[in-house]
């Protein structure tokens, strides 16, 4: 895998425009390219946490994620069936179970 993210070196200073910026794209203000499966999911199930129940609306559905449920970001059928709607702590703690998960069991690829 390529990291293409640029890396500054001896760049002490954070501007706070730099910050502002960071925030913008956090917020996905910025056209995000490669979320499309994101908005379907969305559509699809929801702005409500599958696993916790919380309901988002549109100042904080950034928090909303999707989960593939079988792990493979490339697996979006358009139903739906592998995604679900998680708030960004489930999701978290989601990904943390899985990952013992595998790692107790050393299952599949
Ligand atoms: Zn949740
Ligand atoms: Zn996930």
């Amino acid at each position: 895998m390529r990291d293409d993210r640029p890396r500054r070196r001896g760049s002490r200073r954070i501007r706070p425009e730099d910050v502002n910026e960071a925030v913008r794209r956090l917020r996905g203000e910025t056209a995000p390219k490669t979320v499309d499966y994101r908005e379907a999911s969305l559509r699809t199930h929801g702005l409500i946490c599958a696993k916790c129940g919380r309901e988002f609306g549109h100042a904080d559905r950034h928090l909303l994620t999707v989960h593939h449920k079988d792990g493979n970001h490339h697996n979006n059928p358009r139903d739906g069936s592998n995604w679900e709607n998680l708030c960004v702590y489930c999701h978290e703690d989601e990904h943390s179970r899985g990952l013992l998960g595998d790692y107790l069991s050393r299952g599949k690829g």
